[in-house]
């Protein structure tokens, strides 16, 4: 038996026992008379002690030569300690060692194993496994698994079951490029890795399932925009004869059930908001929700005096940000310099005070009087103190790039609490989106999400304006999941295939599989998922889901420590058929 206890379970009330116990050295002091040395394992950390007076001096000797990181299994009497430590569990006792046994050594570790430790992000990916050693890592890990736990205790009670979906597929559109596989036996043919189990789930509707959940991987050849990776988990869901209220009270359970169990929070009703009002609100459809600084159009009060800025655009908007009248001209400067910067993208802005006494200081005092400023401080929600600051343009930029400054400005004020949760509904997404680039439409969440009833007709006239059975689940600015109401009939599903630019015979050979299900008896049916490593780093009060995934890919989607992809050799590339042509 290694172990009779672990390293973090030993109190005063096991003084006198005799136990093994079996962990690693996380560090060891030597006074000469006495050593002691630190003994680790995901419980805990346990002291031991080996001394001239009680030791056999050919232990003491081998305790004087351990190094960090050492695997050690010790026999020994639990004491006493003399200078108690009240930080750990295990602070009033020690071990005193009768039997040591390395089990195994260690070079000296890259990087300290410490909870600040020493090592760069680079360097503890590289030795990921030595850096799960560290409490921040391996707590998180431990948290997720608490989460994931909890997401199938509360779904199979609710009747759900998880049904594994294959992973070497072909092709489902979810906006995003496809991992490929090469298939040996099929020459020259390629399988798709999942970026979604979509299709599937669907199938398992048409196949009677009713109400099914898997917590999947799901892999999309994006470009890494900060903190994505290429293979990531979903809490993916599918349920039968339901309409959208149904999935979005469902899917509110699971929400509030982690939020109790995991976070201890009470959580009423979601707030449930339009996409067009969200957009309209907070210039963005995953709105934070936990401040305000709530847009003010001012469209209607600001144009037609004589400043052809406001003018000639189409919206001018803007938000009153709490106290930041005391900003200097300098301070002023700098917020205009960072809302001018390329990732933003604003000319400019105008901005004005609200002074205390009530009047107001604008910078554009030589075009608007007193009355109008307040008329602007009405319509911003603004009050003495605050700083209005208002942004113009087209209407899609504009409100983006207020978006950004609100979400700026309440980092700066510290508004964003991580321990604050503030989730909510976004429903009644568009349909479709046009790609400026290419003038075409294409799905806004994906090519199976019916429209709202009776706008299919739409598609014909003004496509921009159908809406979708299509809904996300947002926390603190963050999309947690999404997903929509499906199509379940041939015709329409083959209508939607058409407006998004496929002929009857592309679509038939990528998804006829589903339009024949769809002949065979479809239910209605919806769904949703949820991208699990946001929302677990979120519950956790974080922001890098990288810090809770065990070994994920950096951002050029890179396993350092495998060193993956990697290439692979002549006879691998002979076996599949396969000839490289790497431009040079
Ligand atoms: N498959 C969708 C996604 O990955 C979710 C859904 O519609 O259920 O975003």
């Amino acid at each position: 038996m290694y172990r009779s206890h672990t390293c973090g379970e030993l109190r005063s009330s096991h003084i006198n026992k005799e136990v093994t116990l079996s962990g690693w050295v996380q560090k060891t002091r030597d006074k000469g008379f006495v050593v002691w040395v630190d003994l680790r394992d995901r419980y805990g950390i346990t002291q031991l002690v080996f001394d001239e007076e009680r030791s056999d001096p050919e232990i003491l000797e081998k305790a004087r030569v351990l190094g960090r990181e050492f695997v050690l299994q010790v026999k020994g009497t639990v004491i006493e300690r003399s200078s108690k430590n009240s930080n750990i569990p295990t602070g009033e006792i020690e071990i005193l060692v009768t039997k040591l046994k390395v089990l195994n050594e260690s070079l000296i570790p890259p990087f300290t194993i410490e909870d600040k430790t020493d090592g760069g992000e680079d360097l503890r990916m590289k030795y990921r496994y030595l850096d799960i050693r560290r409490n921040p890592v391996k707590e998180n890990l431990i948290f997720r698994s608490k989460v994931t736990i909890e997401v199938r205790n509360y779904l199979s009670k609710q009747g759900f079951i998880e049904v594994e979906t294959p992973y070497l597929i072909k092709s489902t559109p979810e906006g995003a490029r496809d991992f490929v596989v090469p298939s040996r036996m099929n020459e020259g043919q390629f399988y798709a890795l999942p970026q979604s189990p979509q299709t599937f789930k669907q199938l398992l509707m048409v196949g009677g399932l009713d109400k099914y959940f898997h917590i999947v991987k799901c892999f999309r050849d994006e470009d890494l925009r900060a903190d994505r990776q290429p293979e990531f988990t979903q809490i993916d869901c599918e349920m039968a004869f339901v309409e959208q209220d149904d999935v979005l009270n469902a899917f509110e359970g699971l929400t509030r059930h982690l939020l109790l169990e995991i976070n201890g929070l009470e959580t009423g009703e979601f707030p449930r908001l339009t996409y067009d009002d969200a957009m309209k609100r907070f210039g963005n459809d995953k709105p934070d929700i936990r401040f305000g600084m709530e847009f003010g159009e001012l469209n209607e009060i600001a144009q037609h005096k004589d400043f052809n800025v406001f003018n000639s655009s189409e919206l001018v908007v803007g938000i009153a940000v709490p106290g930041a009248a005391s900003y200097t001209r300098k301070e002023i400067d700098q917020l205009i310099n960072w809302i001018r910067r390329p990732q933003v993208g604003a000319k400019g802005m105008v901005y004005v005070k609200c002074n205390e006494d009530g009047s107001y200081k604008s910078s554009v005092d030589k075009f608007y009087n007193q009355e109008d400023l307040s008329k602007w401080a009405k319509h911003t929600g603004a009050k003495p103190g605050d700083l209005i600051c208002i942004l113009s343009g087209n209407i899609a930029e504009t409100r983006t790039q207020l978006s950004a400054l609100r979400m700026e400005m309440a980092e700066r004020l510290g508004l964003r609490n991580p321990k604050e949760f503030a989730p909510l509904w976004v429903v009644d997404f568009p349909l479709l989106e046009l790609d400026e680039e290419t003038g075409n439409y294409h799905a806004m969440h994906h090519p199976f999400t019916s429209p709202k009833p009776g706008q299919l007709e739409l598609l014909d006239t003004d496509p921009a304006a159908v809406r979708a059975n299509a809904y996300d689940l947002v926390l603190n600015g963050n999309e947690i999941g999404g997903g929509s109401i499906r199509i379940h009939d041939k015709e329409t599903q083959a209508t939607m295939f058409r407006h998004l630019g496929f002929t009857p015979e592309e679509a038939k050979a990528q998804f006829g599989f589903l339009m024949d299900a769809f002949q065979y008896g479809a239910p209605p049916h919806g769904g949703i998922a949820f991208g699990l490593d946001r929302l677990v780093a979120i519950l956790g009060g974080q922001e890098t889901i990288r810090d809770f995934i065990a070994f994920p890919k950096n951002n050029s989607g890179r396993d350092v420590m495998i060193d993956a992809p990697a290439f692979i050799d002549d006879a691998q590339l002979k076996e599949l058929n396969l000839k490289l042509d790497i431009p040079t």
